[in-house]
């Protein structure tokens, strides 16, 4: 890769367009470490449309680290519910604890920061830089595919030396006089021009220097694992007008609510009743719900509750479930 001394001049074109093009989003309204973490945790993986509404109700409920902090697991998770990837809201729920055990003050080092509990290097760069203006600079999905287009990067980035190499470029890009604003106007070029698909390079600020413009799609490369089918089968258990549903004790859904997995042992098998589709990690499942009766007495638990349908909203349930229950609800 040839060196390239255009960095200062692309910092400036990218703030003069930033200080245009930016989005006004709720959480770049606010200075406050409590509400720009909250923001973080969520967009991980997360579109900003539907962060949006999750966001200002979440700050609503639970406007301070102690708010949160005295609130019970269940309401946490139930005001989380359809934002997926519920580590980070038990994460946040930890954190919150933590944090008002400490006197209610993030840490205001990186050091510190990666220390927390959900916190990796992006995160802590992201909260580091916007909530304390350290110059900590990010490297997110966006991040990397400006980057990589920018420089016509060849590198696989799934390879750990890509990212470092990457990492580096960052911190050679970051204004250091405004860590906060330079990150945030990187990762918008990302997210409204520099697109995963048809990049609109007429629009963007740093086209003049762009060493992949013009084969811009073919950036960042990726080595993909190939995603692997599963099927599963899971039961609906009615006593009357209510289902049999047990709380997630372990990975991936823990202390979620979800229809049980079908045990031939345990349970005699009806007919099928609903099929849901769903993607986790590299599997592509197939779950499929059959009628089912219990071959002797039902279990009883604190893990376990024959629900209502008008009772399942009020309880926190995996996404997969949850469009299983509203099937059922429909049929
Ligand atoms: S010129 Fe096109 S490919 Fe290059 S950074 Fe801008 S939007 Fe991305």
């Amino acid at each position: 890769m040839k060196s390239l001394p255009t960095w200062p001049a692309r910092r400036a074109q990218l703030a003069q367009w930033y200080a245009g093009a930016r989005r006004d989003l709720p959480w770049r309204r606010t200075t406050d470490p409590y509400a720009i973490v909250v923001s973080e945790l969520m967009l991980q993986q997360t579109q900003v449309v539907t962060v949006i509404p999750y966001y200002e109700r979440w700050l609503a409920q639970f406007p301070t680290w102690a708010a949160l902090a005295r609130a019970p697991k269940r309401t946490v998770l139930k005001a989380w519910e359809g934002l997926g990837y519920y580590t980070r809201a038990r994460n946040l729920h930890a954190l919150a604890k933590a944090v008002t055990k400490a006197g209610g003050e993030l840490p205001r080092t990186e050091e510190g920061l990666r220390a927390l509990p959900g916190f990796g290097p992006y995160t802590a760069a992201a909260v580091g830089s916007i909530a304390f203006g350290l110059p900590l600079a990010v490297l997110d999905g966006n991040v990397m595919r400006v980057l990589t287009r920018l420089l016509a990067m060849p590198d696989d980035i799934s390879r750990p030396q890509t990212r470092a190499r990457l990492q580096q470029v960052a911190d050679q890009f970051l204004d250091w006089n405004r860590p906060s604003e330079h990150n945030q106007a990187v990762m918008e070029l990302g997210a409204t021009v520099c697109l995963p698909r048809k990049p609109l390079c007429l629009l963007c600020p740093l086209q003049e220097s762009c060493e992949g413009r013009d084969r811009a799609e073919e950036f960042p490369v990726k080595s993909r694992a190939p995603q692997l089918k599963r099927t599963e089968t899971v039961a609906v258990l009615c006593h009357g007008d209510r289902l049999y549903c047990e709380q997630v004790q372990g990975k991936p859904w823990h202390g979620l609510w979800r229809f049980p997995d079908f045990d031939p042992q345990r349970m005699d098998r009806g007919e099928v009743l609903a099929t849901v589709r769903y993607g986790i990690t590299r599997y592509s499942v197939t779950m499929e719900a059959v009628a089912a009766t219990w071959k002797g007495r039902a279990p009883v638990s604190a893990t376990v509750r024959y629900l209502a349908a008008e009772e399942i909203g009020a309880y926190a349930f995996a996404a997969p479930h949850r469009r299983l229950a509203r099937l059922l609800m429909q049929s």
